[in-house]
């Protein structure tokens, strides 16, 4: 009864085009989005990152649907998008890890959004996964521009870590968690401070790699 009184005065829509849509993504719009190939792809076991999963082209409406949800606060595409996540990570079989860390944001950039995208990928994870989210075990220290927006000639590979672990993760598999790969420098860097920390192996599941 609530919610469909709830329904009648705040009717559900797509967070990306608008039209009426129980699950806040439509149908049309999530067709529209195109699926990254190989979803999956592994890296030799001497480098930091063993494997990054991604389910969409940043392109066309998954970038508009990223950017709405990162930058135009609507929080509402959070759920229908982790749900896809899980399903992904599910059938990749990521979900077998001691530990999920979505990458976390400066704290400034945090209080000006006032959430972090990342986390709010993690929200329909099933519970048992969600008791080993653990969004502080990694913190960002330096305030930087976003990777994607620095012109390849401007981008300073000696730049310090901006990210460090803030406990002890010896021998433990973590997957990393984050909206979108571009450079790969972001989740580079926050493996580096993990495998610091002790971390055994790490995976990174994002929902669109450009
Ligand atoms: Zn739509």
């Amino acid at each position: 009864m609530i919610s469909h009184l709830l329904n009648f005065f705040y009717p559900r829509k797509c967070g990306s085009c608008g039209i009426y849509d129980p699950n806040f993504l439509c149908q049309s719009c999530l067709n529209e989005m195109r699926p990254y190939h190989p979803t999956t792809s592994l890296f030799p076991m001497n480098q930091p990152i063993q494997s990054v999963t991604s389910l969409f082209k940043y392109t066309g409406r998954a970038s508009q649907v990223i950017a709405r949800l990162k930058y135009s606060k609507i929080t509402s595409l959070a759920h229908p998008l982790s749900s896809l996540l899980y399903l992904t990570a599910e059938h990749e079989g990521l979900l077998e890890t001691d530990i999920i860390i979505p990458v976390p944001i400066h704290r400034y950039r945090r209080i000006e959004r006032g959430y972090n995208q990342a986390e709010l990928l993690c929200s329909a994870f099933p519970l048992k996964y969600k008791d080993i989210v653990r969004p502080s075990h990694l913190k960002k220290k330096i305030h930087t521009p976003p990777q994607a927006s620095v012109k390849k000639s401007n981008r300073n590979p000696k730049m310090m870590n901006p990210y460090i672990s803030t406990t002890q993760v010896n021998n433990k598999n973590i997957l990393i968690i984050d909206d979108v790969y571009t450079t790969g420098q972001t989740v580079s860097w926050c493996a580096e401070a993990l495998k610091k920390a002790g971390a055994k192996e790490i995976h990174v599941l994002t929902l669109a790699r450009s």
